[in-house]
């Protein structure tokens, strides 16, 4: 078995570990823990003796440190499974060796093309070697590029005993997709101080806030009642939510924001007669900001609820996750430390905040401080997803980086 962080890749896409948030399992689907074992197996190859599945479907393992000095132990952290948003079955992977720049074809279905005018970071490819999937099913770099990459520098921490370094843990989750990725987790077990999840986009980015997130579901009772005598007396839940999903404000929209603006997104409508419900998530930078939308979106409800006197409403907040920034800025050497990594592996480092959340979000406030550190894939969850192999081999070396970095401040 070759140990390359490409090779590695190769190995992991090809797993189908999709998972599925209608299930109320932990994991939500069982073939997540077939990657866990292949993981398991690798990290006793490398030298993790402790490395081990749980039935949980997480991957622990700790890399003993080297080092006289008491270094604060650090973990790298990255998810198994791939985003329900499109299928991660019978993945066939491409390689365009040496990029000379341009379109790129997908094989599998003609329609699909990773055009430079919708990808321009491509222009910073050129002359890399780019897998992408055949575009019938997303390729799963988001995030098996952060798995093999911390597999890759666990090797060559291990393989190289002058490179000194703390204890190091490593973390896989499953779930993250379906927000859930922590929910099993054992921090006391895992016994790390802070951590980082490898599990952004673009080479030599470091984000250190995410979204603040709610979901909301709203569930209408109608009025229901034979059509032939209808009159004046039904109210039809579905026209009902018809009429909710109308009014939802056009301008905050993930289709019309970006940057730290936050939405409103619906995410899913099913009804009857009788009954309908509608789910929704919230997103926003400041929880401020996140309690005015909803407001705003129950107001909606109340007004449109009016014209339907028979009619009733349950209107559920539920908290998600909640911008890691807070927790963060109380220990600036963590990011002050990746920032210094990115640096020594060549790249330019870039301070950024995700339009999401990622498993750092909730371990931040979970009591293990996590930022996220760059994966090197593009087009997440979908078919056109793409990543480069030297982008990969930075973030092995960011790793490295990191540990060495840790050991030389404390
Ligand atoms: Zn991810």
């Amino acid at each position: 078995m070759t140990g390359t962080v490409l090779d590695r890749f190769l190995r992991y896409v090809v797993i189908d570990t999709q998972s599925d948030p209608a299930s109320a399992t932990q994991p939500t689907t069982e073939k997540q823990k077939d990657l866990g074992r292949v993981l398991v197996e690798e990290l006793l190859e490398v030298g993790l003796s402790d490395a081990h599945l749980d039935e949980h479907g997480y991957v622990y393992a700790t890399i003993p440190a080297n080092s006289n000095k008491s270094v604060p132990v650090i973990c790298f952290c990255s998810h198994m499974d791939t985003a329900p948003d499109f299928t991660g079955r019978n993945v066939k992977p491409q390689m365009v060796t040496n990029y000379a720049g341009g379109d790129i074809l997908l094989p599998g279905d003609p329609s699909r093309v990773i055009r430079v005018s919708e990808h321009p970071q491509l222009k910073n490819q050129i002359g890399n070697d780019i897998i992408t999937t055949d575009g019938t099913t997303l390729l799963g770099a988001d995030d098996k590029a952060g798995l093999a990459e911390i597999m890759a520098a666990a090797q060559i921490l291990i393989d190289n005993p002058d490179i000194k370094h703390g204890t190091i843990k490593i973390l896989f989750t499953p779930d993250e997709e379906v927000g859930r990725g922590v929910n099993k987790v054992d921090l006391k077990k895992l016994g790390a101080d802070y951590a980082y999840t490898m599990d952004g986009e673009t080479a030599g980015h470091i984000e250190d806030e995410t979204f603040s997130a709610d979901s909301v579901d709203i569930v209408i009772a109608g009025v229901a009642i034979h059509p032939g005598f209808a009159k004046d007396r039904m109210e039809n839940a579905i026209k009902i939510a018809g009429a909710i999903i109308d009014r939802l404000p056009k301008d905050i929209a993930p289709e019309t924001t970006e940057g730290k603006q936050g939405f409103i997104h619906p995410t899913g409508v099913a009804g009857s007669m009788e009954k309908s419900a509608i789910s929704l998530i919230i997103r926003d930078f400041t929880d401020e900001g996140l309690t005015e939308k909803e407001a705003m979106l129950e107001g909606i409800v109340k007004d449109v609820m009016k014209s339907y006197p028979g009619s009733t409403y349950r209107f559920d907040v539920k908290e998600q996750y909640r911008n890691m920034k807070v927790v963060l800025d109380r220990h600036p050497e963590i990011v002050e430390n990746a920032v210094e990594a990115v640096r020594r592996a060549g790249m330019t480092p870039v301070r950024g905040s995700i339009r999401g959340g990622t498993d750092g979000s909730r371990l931040s406030f979970m009591g293990l401080p996590c930022p996220n550190i760059f994966a090197g894939g593009h087009a997440f969850h979908s078919p056109l997803e793409w990543i480069s192999r030297q982008d990969m081999e930075k973030a092995v070396r960011t790793i490295v980086e990191l540990a060495k970095v840790w050991e030389e401040r404390a």
